[in-house]
């Protein structure tokens, strides 16, 4: 068998770039060891207006709402005593909206794309080993459906296969920037619950969290610091309870006036960037690239990147610009998402001593709305953190200057 390219997972990067690439007219294959689409139990849905941009550019925001899943407008940030509410302004795409669809729903709406798209998708096969042509990546091995062994070839390989990527590992990608997991994510499922769009509770050492995924149903909870959540391990529904409670009693009364729909879960990650492509391969998702879920990114990520390696692929398949293509698709990632990777990585330390600078930033920042939805536009990679955080900007809303930052 004698693909375009092999895409070895079939979630949000990679029934996404398979999508990307089908719908070029490329051939694809995609395998998954996994049976798809199925639900993911570390995950809650949240995608910001820089992954819901590239939804609507592939024309899949109709589709998507037409799974009961609504879409987002405000934002509350409780800092306890202090309440900030905004908006995130449109970016290019004119997308305004976050949604929070279940994993079960988006990977099936993008696997189907991929499949009208003419991708050949094949579940239940994982994959074991690389086949070489000297020093290049030729294709995979992989146990089929049957129990068997079976090859494919392409010329190029990705690794969409998650933060334990195989392919990662058969190809020796470089990890570089690896930040051990600091904080830990509770989490539970709600129908029938009174909130206000999206809701975000800052408190020292934890960060709380609320939003509506599909059918009316809401997911709520809170990360904590990786030590406090060792404490709380050994009974998890009291602990999430207690916590709740702590941080905001109306927030936990609320949710407790409500229909709990599934147990709480527990979740969280190290942070990792691997080297993005070599000869014949490439890594996607959070293979490549794998920030802590604390910003909730994770899959807009995922779509901004195979967009980007799709454009970078599609350019021409023959082996000397394919390489020069993958070289340049690593190190623009690496720019466009390395401010990114370093702010989540500092806001997962969910430091309890709150900088003097930021406590200034956030005491600033009511009456300033142009500000404060910059501030919720950074979450969403709407507004850059290098401009948001420039040092000349902070300053200027610290001495209380109505000047929007908001570039998008
Ligand atoms: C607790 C928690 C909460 C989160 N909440 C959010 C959130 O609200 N918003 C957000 O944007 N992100 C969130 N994330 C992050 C998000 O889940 C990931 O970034 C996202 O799932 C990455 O998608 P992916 O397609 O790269 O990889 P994955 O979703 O991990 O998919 C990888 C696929 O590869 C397949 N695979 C692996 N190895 C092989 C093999 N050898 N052969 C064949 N197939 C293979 C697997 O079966 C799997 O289907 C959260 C993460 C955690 C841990």
């Amino acid at each position: 068998m004698t693909f375009d390219a092999i895409i070895v997972g079939g979630r949000c990067a990679g029934a996404s770039l398979a999508m990307l690439l089908g719908r070029r007219g490329l051939k694809v294959l995609l395998l998954d060891a996994a049976e798809l689409p199925s639900d993911k139990t570390t995950s809650t849905h949240f995608i910001w207006q820089s992954g819901t941009g590239c939804l609507k550019r592939w024309g899949l925001i109709k589709k998507l709402e037409a799974t009961n899943c609504a879409p987002h407008q405000s934002y509350l940030l409780d800092l306890g005593g202090l309440e900030l509410r905004g908006a995130v302004r449109a970016n290019e795409d004119g997308m305004s909206q976050s949604y929070a669809p279940r994993r079960h729903v988006i990977d099936r709406l993008l696997l189907e794309e991929a499949r009208a798209a003419g991708v050949e998708i094949q579940d239940g096969c994982k994959v074991l080993d690389m086949l070489r042509d000297g020093d290049r990546v030729a294709g995979v091995s992989y146990r089929d459906r049957q129990g068997g062994v079976a090859e494919a070839r392409a010329h190029i390989v990705v690794g969409a296969d998650g933060i334990n990527s195989t392919i990662a590992e058969l190809v020796g990608a470089e990890t570089y920037n690896y930040r051990t997991k600091s904080q830990q994510i509770f989490f539970s499922y709600f129908k029938g619950v009174d909130i206000e769009d999206v809701e975000f509770y800052s408190r020292p050492g934890r960060m709380g969290f609320a939003w509506e995924t599909n059918d009316w149903e809401v997911v709520a909870g809170f990360c904590c610091r990786g030590e406090d959540a060792k404490a709380m391990a050994d009974d998890v529904a009291a602990n999430y309870w207690r916590e709740l409670a702590t941080m905001s009693p109306s927030f936990h009364q609320r949710l407790k006036s409500a229909e709990q729909t599934a147990p709480v879960r527990m979740g969280g990650t190290p942070s990792l960037m691997r080297t993005a492509g070599g000869k014949g391969w490439a890594l996607v998702g959070d293979a490549g690239l794998n920030m802590d879920p604390v910003s909730a990114a994770g899959i807009s990520n995922a779509f901004i990147q195979a967009e980007m390696l799709a454009d970078a692929i599609s350019t021409g398949l023959d082996q000397d610009a394919l390489d020069q293509e993958i070289t340049s698709f690593a190190q623009a990632r690496d720019e466009k998402f390395g401010p990114y990777f370093e702010f989540t990585a500092d806001l997962a330390q969910l430091n309890p001593d709150v900088p003097d600078e930021v406590m200034q930033l956030f005491m600033a920042l009511p009456g300033q709305q142009a500000d404060i939805d910059a501030y919720f536009g950074v979450f969403a990679q709407t507004v850059p953190v290098t401009e948001f955080f420039d040092p000349a900007n902070l300053q200027r809303i610290i001495a209380g200057s109505a000047v929007p930052s908001q570039t998008a």
